[in-house]
């Protein structure tokens, strides 16, 4: 349970941390690293609040009931809950899902989705959001749908968590999990079912989130700011992911790059 000045002072460190994210993909060096990505990013990061919390659950207010992403700032060992009117998929969502599906299946896409969506309000169970052990940020999202219903299944609307501690989150890593957030809203809105593609596909999405971070890092240095120490393993990551990466296909997980990647030591 959180006091009132508890939660004042998590809201302002949220705040903090989004703003200085928000400055820094408007850095001409920065934007020029990222391209009109910088502007994707910058709409997301215009998407997110930040709920107010009682008695351990966040409370999403009615304007918010299809659209926005929460934000919460947790130390470990902390856990809130998302009440399950809120953790549905979002209408983005459900729309990216299917021009998503149309592209492998057309004739199916539809009907896919619109069993996962049923799916959806049937399982609607609250979320529970706590930071896994070693992550400074993530992003959560219900997994909706499986065996033997869908080939395939669906993300819940994402909920942003940082780490709460005395400074605010670097821009880098902010920017990596709106990345992450850009993937679960729009661009990879789906997750396969089988093991092994599972992670193939977490590995797909980091290389893409390591890579906005990387690229933010890099602007900043261009601007004369001084090094990050996550910023420096993002772009050591993804300077291997290019090496290594396909012609047409810049972020596939390649044995190449997984190979390299954890001779190194990191897992993504
Ligand atoms: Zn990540």
């Amino acid at each position: 349970m959180f006091s009132a000045s508890e939660l004042r002072s998590r809201h302002a460190f949220i705040e903090e941390s989004l703003a200085a994210t928000h400055d820094t993909l408007h850095f001409p060096q920065v934007q020029q690293r990222l391209g009109s990505h910088a502007l994707t990013l910058t709409h997301m990061l215009g998407e997110t609040f930040v709920p107010n919390i009682r008695h351990d659950q966040l409370v999403v207010p009615a304007r918010y009931a299809d659209y926005g992403i929460p934000v919460v700032a947790l130390k470990h060992g902390e856990q809130v809950r998302l009440p399950a009117e809120a953790v549905g998929p979002l209408h983005s969502q459900v729309k990216a899902a299917r021009q998503y599906l149309r592209v492998f299946s057309p004739e199916t896409a539809d009907a896919t989705v619109d069993t996962l969506v049923g799916l959806a309000g049937q399982q609607s169970e609250p979320l529970d959001v706590a930071l896994p052990a070693r992550a400074l940020a993530v992003v959560n999202a219900r997994i909706i749908g499986g065996r033997p219903q869908t080939s395939i299944r669906l993300l819940g609307r994402p909920v942003l968590q940082l780490t709460y501690g005395e400074v605010a989150m670097t821009p880098d890593i902010v920017g990596h999990e709106v990345e992450h957030l850009v993937q679960t809203l729009t661009t990879r809105p789906m997750v396969p079912i089988a093991d092994a593609s599972v992670e193939v596909d977490i590995f797909r999405r980091e290389l893409g989130a390591y890579s906005v971070q990387a690229d933010i890092e890099r602007g900043r240095r261009d601007a004369g700011l001084s090094p990050t120490s996550y910023g420096t393993v993002a772009i050591e990551i993804d300077t291997i992911r290019q090496e290594h990466a396909p012609v047409g296909d810049p972020y596939s997980p390649v044995g190449a790059t997984r190979h390299a990647i954890a001779k190194r030591g990191w897992k993504l």
